[in-house]
């Protein structure tokens, strides 16, 4: 018999009737079945077995020795079949189910990229002290550096450093559990979890038990979401009073991270803080050389003008510095005449590149603020402005919502450039927006169009 909820529902249900059709020839049969029957339900049918829950446990006790064969005989008669009756009281039956609710598993994608190692990291005067802390760190976790902070640009190597600890620890301490994560996943493993259980015990539990060395990436994106910073200030007690290691990257000095909860950001500063600047002229040369051997080539096949032709256009962002060199790998294959790589084809190459790193189609500010504006179709102006009817203010919000989402833009500038607002009110309006995003679905499309225009 297959048991779906409602061909138990109406199962029981006739149960129910032709039962109280039975009572009401008793003189107290009205009240019998309202106090013992009433709330019943039939919740599985386990094999020849039904589970009914009932009101209380009184109840359970009350069909069980004076309404079991009645109930059953009438079971028997509407299904055509025996079936055997357990009665359970509904409270007993909750806790039941909590019980053999799947034991949460925590953070399972989170891996360690083992791409990214101390081997392959570069060093020169812009990342050495980075560099130093971290492999102390990763000798020594939890005993020295706690928390290492570090903070840089974005594609000066936070990310890669952050790895090599881990699978640094993990060579050298083959059982020590490190849980790698970025702040951005965190922030939505959260938010699972708290939808599914309603504790945050589990959660603590699990950082308890099951992480030695916990490695944050991007903490910036945990500012304004109120739930995750209290719960990441536990997890860093908790982690901290255990001793231990703590590593975390931010896009800014923790000083300068606007919104962040003041505990954090006390917590944060208690450790060691280091920064990462742009690599020097050297530096930048020595990093591309490393990633033409990693890529099986042979460096002397290079004009030494490439190399420092591409390290002097790209410096400050070694992300992009490896974009330029791919991008000159893959020219150079297609056109080579020679077997070196000279000027002319780098020249080439990067010209492209640069025209389309450079062209127009860079999203800024003012595109965002033109494109809102013409979607509801108002000005620049109206929206940057002052005027708070609820059109303009909704317009207004949305915009500083997608220059958050899509520049990234910290919400002391987007303040400014929406004619001096403090950070706060700039938050409230992004805040607004992701609360309508989830119940309203024009919300929804508007974001979705606008994203696509501008994209
Ligand atoms: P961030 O996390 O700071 O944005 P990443 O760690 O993601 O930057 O670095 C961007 C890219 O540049 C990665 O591929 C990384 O391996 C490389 N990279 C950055 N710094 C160095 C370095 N000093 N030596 C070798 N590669 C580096
Ligand atoms: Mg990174």
């Amino acid at each position: 018999m297959s048991d779906s909820v409602t061909q138990l529902n109406n199962i029981w249900d006739l149960t129910l009737k032709n039962i109280n059709e039975q009572l009401l020839t008793q003189s107290d049969g009205q009240r019998v079945f309202d106090s013992f029957f009433g709330g019943s339900k039939l919740v599985k049918v386990n094999g020849d077995t039904m589970v009914i829950s009932v009101s209380s446990p009184l109840a359970t006790t009350i069909l069980d020795r004076k309404y079991r064969s009645m109930i059953s005989s009438t079971i028997d008669e509407l299904t055509g079949t025996h079936f055997e009756l357990k009665f359970i009281a509904k409270d007993d039956l909750d806790k039941e189910q909590k019980e053999i609710v799947e034991e949460p598993k925590f953070f399972k994608d989170c891996k360690l990229n083992p791409k990214y190692t101390f081997e392959n990291f570069v060093t020169g005067p812009s990342n050495r002290e980075a560099y130093q802390a971290a492999v102390m760190v990763a000798n020594t976790p939890g005993q020295l550096y706690n928390p290492l902070l570090l903070h840089s640009d974005s594609g000066l190597g936070k990310t890669h450093l952050l790895h090599a600890i881990g699978n640094g620890i993990v060579e050298k301490y083959p059982n020590c559990k490190v849980l790698y994560i970025s702040a951005s996943d965190f922030v939505d493993e959260y938010i699972k979890f708290a939808t599914t259980y309603k504790e945050d015990q589990s959660l603590v539990q699990f950082f308890k038990n099951d992480v030695d060395a916990f490695l944050i990436d991007d903490i910036q994106f945990i500012i304004g979401k109120k739930k995750t910073m209290e719960m990441f200030f536990v997890v860093f007690s908790t982690l901290g009073q255990r001793g231990k290691q703590i590593v975390i990257t931010s896009d800014q000095d923790p000083s300068k991270l606007e919104g962040l909860d003041d505990r954090l950001r006390t917590r944060f500063t208690q450790g060691l803080v280091l920064s990462i600047d742009k690599p020097d002229l050297e530096t930048s040369k020595q990093i591309l050389r490393s990633k033409i051997e990693a890529g099986g080539l042979d460096v002397n096949d290079f004009d030494e003008d490439v190399i420092t032709y591409i390290a002097q256009g790209f410096s400050s962002n070694v992300r992009e510095l490896e974009g330029a060199l791919n991008r000159l790998l893959f020219y150079s294959i297609n056109t080579k005449s020679t077997s070196k790589v000279t000027m002319n084809e780098a020249t080439a190459a990067i010209k492209t590149l640069s025209a389309t790193v450079n062209t127009s189609k860079r999203l800024t500010e003012e595109k965002i603020i033109a494109g809102v504006a013409d979607y509801y179709s108002l000005t620049p102006s109206q929206l940057t402005g002052k005027i708070r009817t609820s059109r303009i203010a909704m317009a207004r919000h949305i915009a500083m919502y997608l220059d958050r989402l899509l520049l990234d833009t910290p919400f002391m500038k987007i303040g400014e450039t929406f004619g001096g607002k403090d950070h706060a009110t700039v938050m409230n309006g992004v805040k607004k927006v992701e609360n309508s995003l989830k119940t309203d679905p024009d919300m929804l499309i508007a974001i979705a169009e606008l994203k696509k225009k501008l994209s």
